[in-house]
């Protein structure tokens, strides 16, 4: 039908539409950030804040420090908005381990308002829904603040309130044991409440009023169903993964994940290797990050030079016996399944860089587009990712604090 000539014109034709139209998928991974408010509901900087050589407005090479976000690392992999854990872990619940928790959870926070003040011009301290939104047309990173573990609380309703007043936006309402809250997924003892105490239920109940979002990632399954029933606002999982792909107590099973759905609030996919993909048990890696994770267990409360000590030991684990990590894709599958069971509206991303997040390919904040190239490739919209990097948390949050707002009201 054509002449020699005429093919060779309408190929050539087409290799140069391609070259003015088709754009890579990094290219389009990088619109698509640039189109959309990203955010990463979970990492544990703020410890990183109180060592004072670490600059967080200065970009640091992950291969040299190990360190995983910093305010430019951030502008890098497209990621506008960051939730900054003050993580305080579980002690023996006496008054003198509470008030001390007390203490550094407040030192955490201070630190986060601090180097926002000093770098003002690249971040600030975000406080609700609309200020993320402004802070990305200015071009600066939106900083809000979690709670991770209500121990700090005690059994003291009104510190509640006294964190939100800090700036507070979720409490994960507990961490690796069982509190005065409510049963940890992973506390050796089992659990001791059959899900939230009574104070617990108290803390739901005034979370609510507050507009402060109940995080149910490191809760027990009893636990999580306790608050799923008795809040009356969606609740987030700020960095969890799907049982169904990876068995470990820290994920989100299938039948927990339709409750969520149900409840109108989102799962955020962590990236920290054991709930994306099962360890190797028998590696020497394993062996020696569960006796360091032993001893630290047992220290009990830590002076600043121990903890400084055990992060230095735990930077230098990574070092001597590096992990085999999971992938990209290995994570982007945790992502697929929980949109076949519940669909896309309710996923997003969380995950704990700076407390052992991480992928081979997605080290650290910098990296954050390689997850878009991934759901690029398996063919997600570019509406599905909006939703994923931000469209969904956003929504729940806005809808907390429209609850909050309306029972003052
Ligand atoms: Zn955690």
């Amino acid at each position: 039908m054509f002449g020699k000539s005429n093919k060779l014109l309408i190929v050539s034709m087409f290799l140069l539409f391609c070259f003015a139209s088709c754009k890579t998928q990094e290219e389009k991974a990088a619109e698509i950030h640039n189109h959309a408010f990203t955010i990463d509901t979970h990492v544990d900087t703020p410890y990183q804040l109180l060592n004072k050589d670490f600059n967080i407005s200065e970009y640091h090479a992950y291969k040299r420090g190990g360190s995983c976000v910093d305010f430019p690392r951030m502008k890098k992999g497209g990621l506008d908005g960051i939730f900054f854990a003050a993580f305080t872990s579980q002690r023996d619940r006496t008054a003198e381990n509470i008030q001390f928790a007390r203490e550094k959870a407040d030192e955490l926070i201070d630190s986060i308002y601090a180097a926002c003040d000093k770098y003002s011009e690249l971040a600030e301290v975000a406080l609700n829904v609309a200020d993320g939104y402004r802070l990305e047309k200015e071009a600066k990173r939106a900083i809000y603040i979690g709670l991770e573990n209500g121990f700090p609380i005690g059994t003291e309703i009104s510190e509640v309130e006294r964190y939100f007043k800090k700036g507070v936006r979720y409490i994960t309402l507990c961490h690796t044991s069982n509190n005065d809250i409510c049963d940890s997924s992973t506390d050796s003892h089992g659990a001791e409440f059959d899900g939230l105490s009574k104070f617990g239920e108290e803390v739901v109940k005034e979370m609510n009023r507050l507009g402060i979002l109940i995080d149910v990632s490191h809760i027990s399954d009893s636990s999580f169903y306790d608050v799923i029933k008795l809040s009356t606002s969606p609740v987030i999982a700020s960095h969890s993964c799907a049982r169904a792909i990876c068995d470990n107590p820290r994920n989100l099973s299938d039948e927990m994940l339709k409750a969520l759905a149900e409840n109108g609030g989102v799962i955020q996919m962590c990236i920290l290797d054991d709930y994306v993909k099962a360890p190797d048990k028998n590696s020497e890696r394993y062996k020696k990050e569960m006796e360091l994770r032993e001893r630290y267990r047992k220290m009990g409360k830590m002076t600043k030079e121990e903890e400084q000590k055990i992060w230095a030991e735990w930077k230098q684990l990574q070092i001597d016996y590096p992990k085999d990590k999971p992938t990209v894709a290995d994570a982007v599958d945790h992502i697929d399944h929980i949109i076949k069971v519940i669909g896309i509206d309710y996923v997003g991303i969380g995950t704990d860089f700076d407390g052992g997040g991480g992928l081979k390919d997605c080290a650290d904040v910098s990296q954050m587009m390689n997850i878009t190239i991934e759901l690029l490739k398996r063919g997600y919209s570019r509406e599905d990712i909006h939703k994923i990097w931000g469209g969904n948390f956003m929504r729940v949050f806005k809808q907390v604090e429209d609850l909050a707002e309306k029972a003052k009201a």
